[in-house]
């Protein structure tokens, strides 16, 4: 049923993302689908600059750390290589998830349902933007 399974992960949180990674784990080996991680950065004023002078190349190192992170969790999935991929954006995670959703052709998106210390929200700002702006299925892994 699913080809393609968006998870965007906050890699700060290494809890949260295990878990619901667990869920789009198992869905992509059940359905053959294919699983894209996507990590989304706040706009600094570091990568502002480097394009500004013509080297997009002069990544800060926010950048640098979450592209390692977002590969060292690649690595540690039990799905063949050629099924997973991930990526980093930079902007709204609201935004840049509905973004990549619809340039990935995503069919389910499978996101953690907030930070575990928070006990006051059940549902955690960036969850319920991504719920509220995404044109497809959104899995909330609780
Ligand atoms: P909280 O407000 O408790 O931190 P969030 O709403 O930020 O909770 O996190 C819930 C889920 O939203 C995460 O499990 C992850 O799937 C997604 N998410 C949060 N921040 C990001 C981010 N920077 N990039 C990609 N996905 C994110």
């Amino acid at each position: 049923m699913y080809k393609s399974i968006l998870v965007p992960v906050d890699i700060l949180e290494e809890e949260l993302t295990r878990n619901a990674l667990k869920h789009a784990v198992y869905l992509a080996k059940l359905a053959d689908a294919k699983v894209y991680l996507l990590h989304v950065l706040p706009i600094s004023s570091a990568i502002i600059n480097s394009y500004a002078l013509g080297y997009p190349e002069l990544k800060d190192r926010a950048s640098i750390k979450a592209e390692e992170d977002l590969k060292a969790l690649v690595d540690s999935l039990d799905l063949p290589k050629e099924r997973v991929s991930y990526s980093i954006a930079f902007g709204s995670p609201r935004d840049e998830i509905a973004v990549s959703a619809e340039s990935i052709e995503a069919d389910l998106i499978v996101i953690g349902s907030r930070r575990p210390g928070i006990t006051t929200h059940l549902l955690g700002s960036n969850a319920s933007g991504i719920v509220r702006y995404a044109n497809t299925s959104v899995l909330v892994v609780r």
